[in-house]
């Protein structure tokens, strides 16, 4: 048994928001040719399949999935103010959605125990009714429906780390309490909601954790939230399978955000979640390309993931420790989310 599972599939570079956009397809190609000359790891090789209109439909409206539809084959449709289509964009968005699909059906079966699935769009900002901030469809949110509807998982955990805030995700859950939703992102920022105060909604309160932050945050301020509010928060909640939104924005290098993390402190972070897995779900994690727009770092912490999920990787050496300016910042915040969980 292969270990892990890697999604790869050069259909993914067939979406194009036009020469100048951050989220260009170079960035896959980028990832493609450093699994192709740097993993040398066995891994199980995922080909994705296009996800149907009922999958979709777990998530979206069917006039919003219709919209998305309409744009195949046209040259260019602008969705949102920095989302626009190409002819195949359609195609790659159903990929992209569905392959998450056959990476979880591969891990639920016991083939692999995780997988990294690197697409495009990414789909954390998408909405039940639009798109939004380079999304098209919600992989992760489908591939969460995915695991509670047709595997019969009663409980799904959702980690969301890109710097910015997964609203669509959040929307999407945030008056159920069979998923847990947590995400660490940069505050304010786009798209301006995530705030700590946003907990959920009816019975889903308490079941959406966030951690608003300002930028500058370390490799060792990450490590000390997800120590110290995603790991207790997630082993009260006992997730049957564990998904992650990945964004490699939170680099320090990224055009887009301001935080500091290093290639090593995403190794980290992975490994944090690894152990998670491994004490509450059997071992089932995904982890899913959301943004991140420096190649080297897009590339470098791709890597370090891809090593911790073999098994492969080294301990980084990263204490879980708080900055002074993030104590400060975490205060409310846990007071606030401390109301839902013992943390
Ligand atoms: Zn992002």
């Amino acid at each position: 048994m292969d270990q892990t599972g890697i999604l790869i599939d050069r259909r993914y570079l067939d979406h194009n928001m036009g020469a100048f956009h951050v989220e260009s397809p170079r960035r896959l190609e980028a990832i493609l040719e450093m699994i192709e000359q740097t993993i040398t790891f066995p891994y199980l090789s995922i080909t994705p399949r296009a996800a149907s209109d009922d999958e979709l439909g777990w998530v979206h409206t069917p006039e919003y999935v219709e919209v998305v539809r309409a744009t195949a084959g046209q040259d260019c449709v602008v969705l949102d103010s920095d989302t626009s289509t190409s002819p195949l964009s359609y195609q790659t968005a159903l990929l992209a959605a569905g392959g998450l699909l056959e990476c979880l059906d591969r891990i639920l079966s016991g083939q692999i125990r995780n997988a990294f699935a690197p697409v495009r769009p990414p789909g954390h900002h998408a909405e039940a009714h639009r798109a939004m901030g380079f999304c098209l469809f919600n992989n992760v949110a489908v591939a969460a429906e995915y695991l509670l509807r047709q595997h019969g998982l009663k409980k799904v955990l959702v980690v969301d780390w890109d710097i910015h805030h997964g609203n669509g995700t959040q929307n999407t859950f945030i008056a159920r309490d069979d998923v847990l939703y947590f995400s660490t992102h940069q505050f304010p920022h786009y798209p301006g909601t995530g705030h700590w105060i946003e907990t959920g909604m009816g019975k889903g309160e308490g079941f959406t954790l966030n951690v608003p932050l300002y930028r500058g945050k370390t490799d060792e301020d990450y490590l000390y939230i997800f120590r110290n509010i995603l790991a207790p928060a997630a082993r009260q909640f006992d997730p049957d399978a564990i998904l992650v939104s990945a964004g490699f924005d939170v680099a320090a290098s990224d055009p887009l955000g301001g935080m500091d993390i290093t290639a090593l402190g995403f190794a980290a972070l992975t490994r944090e979640l690894l152990s998670l897995a491994r004490d509450l779900c059997g071992d089932r994690l995904l982890i899913a390309l959301e943004g991140g727009y420096d190649l080297t770092a897009l590339t470098q912490g791709s890597r370090e993931v891809l090593l911790q999920l073999s098994g492969t990787g080294a301990e980084p050496d990263i204490r879980a420790e708080a900055s002074p300016q993030l104590g400060r910042e975490l205060k409310p915040v846990l007071q606030h989310l401390s109301q839902y969980w013992n943390l």
